[in-house]
This record gives structure tokens, sequence and C-alpha cells, in this order.
């Protein structure tokens, strides 16, 4: 499967076709059939309405996980509220994308844990001003993974249930390790968990290398735009250095 938004409106279809209804973690059991779609939102929050978009022209539904502790994005930004609050009307869910890793004192330690996931999805019902009640996570630990965490109030898309009952896939690090298209086109599961990152697709196919280069390269415009917007006539003081602001090629 390729890394663009066709490739990935063609496996929309293929499940529609194979009769895979798109379901949320609240509601999979009404299903006798049936694929949960998410997202998580790792680096870039401008990424999510292109996918968002795409699966609400075919009439599905998915779950998109955001951090509120991310050092890429902050989501209590006007500009990454709007994203996120128009994923939201779309029709789509959003869950609290959780990285253990922001608390290494707790690390490991379910119950501590448990409050700081409940801390974080509070914050981020504060940005989708609805409630956010699934979480997944970044980066968890082993004892945390094997804890089978049970959140009061939430699902954790990380409970055995979601691996156990369902045939889990992802393009985690931009590389499918399995066969995705012919599970769906040969139904051997009645149950598919499939996490796809939209920081991966584009219009046309980029490597893991240029898209993480974009990315980067792309850092310094955005920055100094911030920068521009808080510190009157930026430009005359940088403009003649402003070489790093031309667009880095392949967006
Ligand atoms: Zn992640």
């Amino acid at each position: 499967m390729k890394f663009t938004y066709e490739s990935y409106k063609n496996l929309l279809n293929t499940l529609k076709i194979h009769g895979y209804q798109s379901a949320f973690y609240h509601n999979w059991q009404d299903f006798e059939k049936c694929a949960i779609l998410r997202h998580d939102i790792d680096y870039e929050m401008e990424m999510a309405p292109y996918m968002a978009n795409i699966e609400r022209e075919k009439g599905v539904f998915s779950t998109y996980f955001v951090m509120v502790t991310s050092d890429f994005y902050n989501i209590f930004s006007i500009k990454n509220t709007q994203i996120v609050k128009l994923v939201y009307n779309m029709g789509h869910e959003i869950g609290l994308h959780f990285d253990e890793t922001a608390y290494p004192d707790i690390m490991g330690n379910s119950e501590e844990i448990i409050k700081k996931i409940n801390k974080e999805a509070k914050l981020l019902e504060q940005v989708i001003e609805a409630p956010v009640t699934t979480v997944s996570m970044h980066k968890p630990s082993l004892e945390i993974l094997n804890a089978n965490l049970e959140i009061p109030g939430m699902i954790n898309s990380y409970e055995k249930v979601f691996f156990r009952d369902f045939k889990y896939v992802s393009d985690s690090r931009r590389n499918w390790k399995e066969p995705i298209e012919r599970y769906i086109e040969n139904e051997e599961y009645s149950y598919l968990h499939i996490l796809t990152h939209p920081f991966w697709y584009h219009n046309v196919e980029q490597t893991l290398h240029d898209t993480i280069h974009r990315f980067i390269s792309n850092g310094n415009k955005q920055r100094y735009e911030t920068f521009d917007f808080n510190f009157s006539r930026l430009d005359d003081v940088m403009k003649e250095n402003a070489d790093y602001l031309i667009d880095s090629k392949g967006q």
C-alpha cells in the first residue's frame, strides 16, 4: 500500500466492499464485522484534516488521538484548537494520546499514570468542549502495556480486547509490517483495529526520509512566522538572513 491519499481512499473502499463498517471504541460490539480506524497525531496537527475529510466523504468515522504534552505542537494554540475542532465537527472522535515519558518519576506506576491520564483528558475536553473518553499510549513502558489499565470513565485502546478480539495492524515508522489489504480482501478477521498516522500520507508518495526532512525544514518557517507575530518589525532585523524561509520541497 502506498502512502498516498489515493491509496488510503482505496483502503476505505476495500473495507466497504468487504462489509467492514467503521466503529468507535465505544460501539464495536454493535457490529458483526467492523474496523476501528485510529490515528495517532505524534508530530503535526496540520495533516489530520486531510485524512479526516477523506473519511467523512467516504462516510466512515475514526478516532484521532492528540497529545497535550508534545514539544511539536500546542493543542491550546488557536491554530491547533481550530484544527482539532474541525476534525471533531466532521463526526470523528477525539481521544487522548498519552505520553508516559512526560512523567519520568512515575513511569510504570499504574495508579499514578491513571491520575495523569484523567488530568490530561480534562485538559483536552476544554479544547474540544466535549467529553474525552478514549486514550491511546505513545511509547508506553512494558509495565503499562502489560497492566491492561482500566481507567474510570475512559476506554483504553491498549486494553487486551483490542488486540485479542481484533486483528491489529499499523503503519508505525511508515511501514506496514503485515499485509493489511490482503487481510481485508480475504475477510480473514471480523474485527480489524487499524492504526494510521496522517503524517506519512501525501498526494504524491514521499520517502520516509523526505517526509521527516520536510517537517524539520519547514519548522524554520513556522518559527519565523510565530516570532513575527510576537515581535514587531521582525523583517527589519532578519530579512537579510531569511534564506531558511524558503519552503522545503515536497509538500
Ligand atoms: Zn504516538
